[in-house]
């Protein structure tokens, strides 16, 4: 039995990305909460062992908020694809997860 816990369906919703996970659960993450914990090396956004991510200055625009598409890269990490032409990042599903369990999620009891 794996406990590896994959998406089992992705969905852009308004401002959030919606994930179905493999153990049943959903996550809502905001996109804005997305771009900025881009893990890519010129963004840096890879948390440390606390779950704080030292990052260095990244300027946004309001496109850097937009998602135009993503992929799923070889079965373990998902790539957005931003209107800004940002998309070297590369986001495992347990950053993702991370990403997730750090984003407020008040419209969702
Ligand atoms: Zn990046």
């Amino acid at each position: 039995m794996s406990t590896r816990l994959t998406p089992t369906h992705i969905q852009p919703i308004g401002q959030e990305l919606a994930i179905a996970w493999s153990d049943g659960t959903e996550s809502y993450l905001p996109l804005e909460a997305l771009r900025r914990a881009c893990p890519c090396a010129a963004c840096g956004g890879e948390p440390d062992v606390l779950g704080h991510v030292i990052r260095p200055q990244v300027s946004y625009t309001p496109a850097s908020f937009v998602l135009n598409s993503f992929q799923i890269v070889g079965s373990y990490a998902l790539q957005p694809a931003w209107a800004d032409g940002h998309g070297t990042g590369l986001y495992t599903f347990p950053h993702l997860r991370r990403i997730a369990a750090a984003a407020p999620a008040d419209h969702h009891s």
